[in-house]
């Protein structure tokens, strides 16, 4: 009968419910314990001036990976899963320590002015120390902060945490630059672009996704870009994957990208190949 068909159906529903708990909770009692087991590394996608792509990279962007019984898992899986533990606050000083650490040693190398981009989590500036702990983690590598960028996205910005914008502020203080990432996508409105110490815009990449098909979406683009340029910011163009976007972005006055086309995420041994051609 349909009734017991539903319930069937309902039984199956539940089954793959609970599976699906269940995995979340395996992932989650494991990845709180993956700093510990050093299970995390660091790639580095290179981002170019758009105007020299064949040069060496002008910044890295530094990607947490963790890998666990061989089995690589995506950010987007357990980077919300240590924002909810905490435990991103942990994760997040050590990308830190190794990102300066690593840029520094690049530059002694020779590689030159290299800017180094890192991923924040709202979490983490709400630590009362978080300014502090970084200022350590620059003296002990040497690292110039204002080589360093920190990674941003808008829902931080809504929040309107004072404790936020006062590390925002001590932070550009320092020479410290702050990217607000995946531009575009969130709920800023554009005034916040102003009321925050702000220097870069990263351009989320389904704007550029977008060009070829959707003109419409593409004057939105453009809007942001000459916005933010007219503002004094820098626009990075996040998602290149034709040469054809290159050459847009070019004509709309962004010349820094990054992009599948341009480079993957790659380790460091592999990003110093592209550093010391
Ligand atoms: P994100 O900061 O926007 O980083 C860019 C993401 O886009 C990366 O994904 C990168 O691999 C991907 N990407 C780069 N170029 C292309 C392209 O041409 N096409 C496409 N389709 N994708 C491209 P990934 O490494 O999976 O990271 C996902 C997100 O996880 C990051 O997005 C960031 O929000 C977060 N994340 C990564 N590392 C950290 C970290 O150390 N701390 C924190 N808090 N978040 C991190
Ligand atoms: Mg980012
Ligand atoms: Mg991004
Ligand atoms: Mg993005």
């Amino acid at each position: 009968s349909a009734k017991e068909s539903g319930k069937a159906r309902f039984e199956r529903f539940d089954q793959s419910m609970q599976q699906r708990a269940r995995q979340r909770l395996k992932l989650e009692s494991n990845v709180l314990q993956a700093l510990q087991r050093d299970e995390f590394t660091l790639h580095y996608q290179p981002i170019f001036d758009l105007n020299a792509p064949n040069q060496p990279p002008v910044a890295v962007e530094v990607l947490l990976r963790w890998s666990h019984d061989g089995e690589s898992v995506s950010p987007a899986a357990f980077i919300p899963v240590l924002e909810e533990s905490g435990e991103i606050v942990s994760v997040g000083y050590w990308v830190l320590e190794q990102a300066c650490r690593q840029a520094q040693r690049w530059q002694q190398e020779g590689a030159g002015p290299l800017r180094c981009s890192v991923n924040l989590s709202g979490r983490q500036l709400q630590e009362a120390d978080f300014v502090q702990r970084l200022r350590e983690f620059l003296q002990v590598t040497g690292y110039a902060p204002d080589s360093l960028v920190l990674e941003i996205t808008e829902s931080l910005l809504i929040d309107h945490d004072p404790r936020v914008l006062a590390s925002l502020r001590e932070l550009a203080d320092m020479g410290v630059r702050i990217a607000l990432d995946d531009f575009g996508t969130g709920y800023c409105s554009l005034g916040y672009l102003n009321r925050f110490p702000l220097h870069i815009i990263k351009l989320d990449r389904s704007f550029l996704h977008e060009t070829h098909e959707n003109p419409r979406q593409f004057t939105i683009c453009r809007a942001i870009i000459a916005l933010s340029r007219s503002l004094g910011l820098a626009v990075v163009a996040e998602g290149i994957e034709h040469l054809s976007q290159v050459d847009l972005m070019l004509q709309e006055g962004c010349t820094l990208g990054q992009g599948f086309k341009l480079g993957f995420p790659m380790c460091a041994d592999d990003l110093r190949g592209l550093l010391f051609p």
